[in-house]
């Protein structure tokens, strides 16, 4: 039988290896010089100002709601189709999420949803929006950016799933994900699964400098030695805890595999597109595709989601087949956390009828033509069997 086929998978190549020993074998495992070089990278690579570099994608958007001031009285609203990450940070500063629904055809949360939500409350109760670049599908920030000018909301993207992705503003320019310039914060993760990996890792970009000190000072306990925000100084040794902070960072050959990792984005980018342009044109006019679609501009492609009937049945069929798809996601709302907060009154049509549909197929830079070929053979035999 075939090897295992999974949905999403990491590519460690020899000069990845190099990078990471020859940090391994240096002075600094953290707080080195290693971190600094990876978040200058980043942030060229996205185009932003400044990028903080941190565990993981959670503890990122922690520090951005830290940052924000986030509290039991502030609301934000995020979509109910992500990954917990992305409703929980809200939560880890006492404050409220609240979901509105997804666009039906991007599955990124749906703008005319948002605003119908802002105004169903009294005015300034929101505090702020997470929209997710879901898939890879770079939701438009330039739309995003207005309504919360409409309402005085910041914005956290959540670019986990989109670095190097982009969408095309008014004025025609490609806007890319994470470069920060309409809205606060960005942020990205390195899990495996995602497009560049460092086992664990996170990252926040921002072109807001009073926000981006911040970040550096809650990363690392709240505590500074810069002599220029000490409050006195007592000599050598002297620090100050300003603010309540935490241990949030990445060690340094962890970043050294992210520098490492990044030098491929882009070739692992196109290769993403073009397996996405494989699976659109052997799908088309299958019928047992729902809602057909052409390949998306500056979609990066994390994830390739069909949306089929019998969803369970052809989970099962693949994974007899060594094919193991996944679904993404179930969506945060159900969860019995978030129900218990709610009181089950929340529902979100469009996002529980696109959770019963949907299944990602394996779409990673180094799936092979033949093995996408049997994913897709595999795919029509079970419908044709039917
Ligand atoms: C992966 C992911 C996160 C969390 O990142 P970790 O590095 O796993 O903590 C948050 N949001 C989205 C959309 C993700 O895909």
């Amino acid at each position: 039988m075939i090897d295992k086929i999974p949905y999403g998978k990491q590519d460690i190549t020899s000069e990845d290896l190099q990078a990471v020993t020859s940090v391994l074998t240096g002075e600094f495992l953290t707080q080195g010089p290693a971190v600094s070089i990876f978040e200058n990278e980043f942030a060229a690579y996205v185009g932003a100002k400044y990028a903080v570099a941190v565990s993981n994608g959670t503890t990122a958007l922690h520090l951005c709601t830290l940052a924000l001031n986030v509290n039991k009285d502030t609301n934000v609203i995020t979509t109910p189709i992500t990954f917990a990450a992305s409703a929980n940070c809200v939560r880890y500063c006492g404050g409220s999420v609240y979901f509105a629904d997804i666009d039906k055809d991007s599955f990124v949360l749906d703008i005319a949803k948002t605003e119908e939500l802002i105004l169903s409350k009294p005015a300034g109760f929101f505090s702020g929006i997470i929209p997710v670049d879901f898939a890879g599908f770079a939701a438009n920030m330039e739309a995003f950016r207005e309504l919360a000018n409409r309402y005085n909301l910041w914005i956290i993207e959540d670019a986990c799933h989109s670095p190097g992705g982009f969408f095309i503003d008014k004025k025609g320019l490609k806007q890319y994900c994470g470069s920060a310039g309409l809205t606060e914060f960005c942020v990205f993760s390195f899990h495996p699964v995602k497009h560049i990996a460092c086992g664990e890792g996170g990252m926040i970009t921002t072109n807001d400098e009073t926000l981006y000190k911040k970040l550096l000072l809650l990363r690392t306990h709240g505590i500074t030695r810069d002599p220029s925000l000490l409050e006195h100084n007592e000599g050598g040794w002297w620090y100050e805890m300003q603010e309540l902070g935490y241990n949030y960072r990445i060690t340094d050959f962890q970043a050294a595999l992210g520098s490492s990792q990044l030098k491929r984005a882009e070739l692992g980018l196109a290769r993403r597109r073009e397996i996405a342009e494989r699976y659109q044109s052997a799908f088309m006019n299958k019928p047992y595709i729902l809602g057909q679609s052409g390949v998306v501009e500056g979609h990066a492609y994390h994830l390739y989601v069909i949306r089929i009937e019998k969803r369970k049945e052809l989970y099962d069929y693949l994974k007899q087949k060594n094919i193991y798809c996944q679904v993404h996601y179930i969506p945060v709302h159900t969860m019995p956390y978030y129900k218990r907060l709610s009181g089950e009154k929340v529902s979100m049509p469009v996002a529980e009828q696109y959770y019963s549909e949907c299944l990602s197929l394996p779409m990673y830079p180094t799936l092979t033509n033949e093995q996408q070929d049997y994913v897709i053979r595999e795919i029509d035999l079970f419908f044709n069997s039917l």
